[in-house]
């Protein structure tokens, strides 16, 4: 017998090896391999068994088969050869991606290293000599924890927290001790309070439906649109409950754990220790602790962001998929570039199982799926316990700066007021600015020169708190401006408002209001999202300043006023979703206002387009007719849901090199089939980043003559060298992007 196997490489063939007699009974497609690969021991995956080869090299046999304890659920490994074969990615790379420790050795990932401060080394953190800052740093972290931590959470701090521990183990400054893992990772969600719920009458509608769906034991897609406070929530609990009842598991999909720990906390109380927490803060060691309890049976559901996907629970019924039209579930770099949302429809597909996507503010893809019926339509019309949806406001900034002739107004007079009544009243309020940093332009007044990063196409932003310059793309930092880099002139001014500066004003307006600013400098340690909520959840805190990260998810029952200081931030980039991701955002943090009765919510915001269908829309609460507008508008511009994209983006260092790329790729695609279009090569809008030129083309074809999408996919694998989308060549890469949720 001859096994194909796949190694972790960015190569899309496998590679033919023979079964020896020992193994042929325990080797099977899923099965880890210890392999002879060009000279040394590798270890592989097996994607396929054949009595025959074609191969005509010489065949080296297998070394070992690694059993896993139970072996990947079928449903499972059929979806990550989905995923390849749709995604343009080898299922080596899928494989690494989707496994917690890649293709590393299995056995060597039940010790975690710890590491503690040493009474000397906080003694040389009180007369530092200013060497070494990541040393520095990662002891100040160590002074700051009352107990241990491990090695591998400080990479937040420092690169490579190993050498770095090592180097203070050599000062005498800090002791490293070895442990077995033993970490439940959910052991750092306490439960909260059990609550007794008995289902509304809508509530119970869906419940049902859900309950005959499932019945029918088949694959059954099913759109619930709700309001963020209709009660969603508690029908995941409730049918989750069913599911493992009769024996089944629940996987369930939410944007950003770390964002939404409610909705993970509210299972944890309701399924205790069977649920297993899967989210980007797990280090590699409790993600790989987490995935071989799965295959031992441990847990029966699975809460988790984008990859838990993933997760290995045999016997799925139900997948969830909480606010679907996340982009956050689209995975961008490195490969595979899969989208969670349509994988778990697969994976659903694979496993006969209920899949329910959810969301107030569904993809335009998803409520177009929903109108043509191939999803099921369900709809919660009422927010739980009669509570109102907030009155809303739009507030015109033109005119408010016309009638203050204040040109710099953040807040205006309405916002301000607004405030300032629920501060009396000790009620709450979230306020929203989706931009973080102080100022997003620096500029000089004399020659006008702007400052960019020099990496890439992109406005440096100014940051008070650092007094650094960054770059949101790249990360570069540069020291604040004294003067104009150009002609030293003295007269450099800001412009645009970031988090920092609405901070700045509120704290001169409110000296005395307890304010809290959550945005990703704010949020970069291990558990500072989860701090920050926690006092606002316990009104030590009266107004919460932030980016979207605010926007999702998030209950306070005390919160009565939501203000978007800028609604337009997302307005005008040069996407087709623009208006769409506007709309979701206004509309979702409209929905954090005056989640129960008895405090009836505010929501205001600010414009500088009032007229602006997206916004209006948002305003109104009006979805249909949003929906509505956006599809005629795609329809008639052929963007989806009325067309599959793939796009394709050419980066390089040398700007020459990449547009003579793009341009043989161009003349290879063509020509093309009917009902389809080639759009560029043409500049991404943003030109070059992290010091790479990018161009890039992008494939349609149109969901009339291609539904599936199917040709699209033939005609991209059949006319681009595989080899383009291995390795770069001539320093200039090719990216393929199937579904692409961002043209920037
Ligand atoms: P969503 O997930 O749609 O935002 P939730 O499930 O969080 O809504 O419900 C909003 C609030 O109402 C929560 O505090 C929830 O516990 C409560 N709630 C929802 N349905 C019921 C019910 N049938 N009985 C009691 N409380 C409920
Ligand atoms: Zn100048
Ligand atoms: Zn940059």
């Amino acid at each position: 017998m001859y096994a194909q196997v796949v190694l972790p490489l960015s190569r899309y063939k496998s590679f033919t090896y023979q079964v020896p007699a020992e193994f042929s009974s325990t080797v099977r497609a899923g099965s880890f391999v210890t392999i002879p690969f060009r000279q040394r021991s590798a270890t592989g995956v097996v994607v396929s068994l054949h009595e025959r080869t074609s191969y005509q090299g010489t065949v080296k046999p297998i070394q070992a088969v690694k059993e896993e304890p139970a072996g990947l659920p079928q449903d499972l490994w059929d979806t990550l050869e989905w995923i390849s074969r749709y995604y343009f990615t080898p299922l080596g790379m899928v494989l690494k991606s989707a496994l917690p420790l890649g293709f590393s050795d299995r056995d060597s990932i039940r010790k975690l290293t710890l590491v503690t401060i040493t009474e000397a080394g906080r003694r040389a953190l009180t007369k530092w000599s200013g060497h070494a800052p990541a040393q520095k740093a990662v002891l100040e972290h160590l002074a700051a924890q009352s107990g241990t931590v491990s090695v591998s959470s400080l990479s937040a701090l420092t690169a490579h927290p190993p050498s770095i521990c090592q180097r203070l183990v050599e000062r005498g400054w800090v002791q490293l001790e070895l442990r077995e893992q033993t970490a439940d990772p959910l052991l750092q969600l306490p439960p909260g309070p059990v609550k007794e719920v008995i289902l509304t009458e809508e509530q119970e509608q869906i419940l049902k439906a859900l309950r005959q769906a499932r019945a029918a034991g088949q694959f059954a897609p099913i759109l619930l649109r709700g309001v963020t406070g209709s009660g969603k929530t508690e029908i995941y609990l409730k049918a989750a409950q069913e599911v493992l009842a009769q024996g089944g598991s629940v996987l369930v999909l939410v944007p950003e754990i770390a964002l939404t720990p409610q909705v993970a906390r509210r299972f944890r109380t309701t399924f205790g220790s069977r649920v297993a927490l899967w989210h980007s803060h797990l280090s590699p060691r409790e993600r790989a602790w987490t995935w071989q309890e799965l295959l031992k049976g441990r847990f029966s559901v699975v809460v988790g962001a984008r990859s838990a996907l993933f997760a290995p629970l045999p016997r799925l019924q139900l997948l969830i998929v909480d606010e679907e039209q996340e982009d956050s579930y689209k995975q961008e770099d490195p490969g595979p570039r899969y989208h969670a949302r349509d994988a778990a429809l697969v994976r659903g597909r694979n496993a006969g199982a209920v899949v329910l996507l959810t969301s107030a503010t569904p993809s335009v893809e998803s409520y177009y799926n929903g109108l043509l019926e191939r999803f099921t339509g369900l709809e919660l019309t009422e927010r739980f316990g009669g509570a109102v949806y907030p009155r809303v406001r739009l507030v015109d900034l033109k005119a408010e700066r016309q009638s203050t002739q204040n040109y710099q107004l953040i807040l205006s007079d309405p916002l301000v007021e607004a405030i300032a009544k629920r501060l009396k009243r000790e009620e709450q309020v979230i306020l929203l600015q989706n931009r973080r940093g102080f100022a997003p332009v620096i500029g000089c007044n004399d020659c006008g020169y702007t400052v960019f990063c020099p990496h890439c196409a992109v406005l440096f932003t100014y940051h008070k708190s650092s007094k650094l310059l960054k770059c949101h793309y790249c990360g570069t930092t540069a020291p604040g401006l004294e003067a104009c880099p150009q002609c030293g002139s003295p007269h450099v001014y800001l412009e645009g408002v970031g988090t920092e500066k609405v901070e700045e004003q509120l704290r001169q307006i409110f000296p005395t209001a307890g304010l809290r600013r959550m945005d990703a400098d704010t949020t970069r340690r291990r558990g500072a999202h989860h701090r920050i909520l926690q006092e606002f959840a316990e009104r030590k805190v009266d107004i919460l300043l932030g980016t979207q990260m605010i926007a999702k998810g998030l209950d306070f029952e005390n919160v009565t006023l939501v203000g978007v200081v800028n609604g337009d931030t997302a307005l005008f980039l040069p996407d087709f979703r623009a208006g769409e991701r506007t709309f979701q955002l206004v509309y979702q943090v409209c929905g954090r206002a005056g989640r129960r009765q008895e405090k009836p919510g505010e929501a205001i915001i600010q414009t500088d387009h009032p007229d602006d269908i997206a916004i209006k829309a948002a305003a109104r609460l009006d979805a249909h007719r949003f929906y509505n507008q956006v599809l005629a508008e795609r329809g008639e511009l052929l963007y989806p849901p009325f067309s599959r994209l793939i796009r394709l983006l050419v980066q390089g260092k040398d700007q020459e090199k990449a547009w003579s790329r793009a341009r043989e790729l161009r003349s290879r695609l063509t020509p093309l089939q009917k009902g389809m279009t080639l759009l560029g090569p043409a500049s991404a809008p943003y030109e070059r980043l992290r010091g790479l030129w990018r161009v890039h083309l992008l494939l349609k074809s149109s969901r009339e003559t291609d539904p599936g999408g199917q040709q699209l996919h033939r005609l991209a694998a059949s006319r681009i060298p595989h080899t383009w989308l291995e390795r770069s060549h001539q320093g200039v890469r090719l990216k393929i992007d199937v579904d692409p949720v961002s043209l920037l």
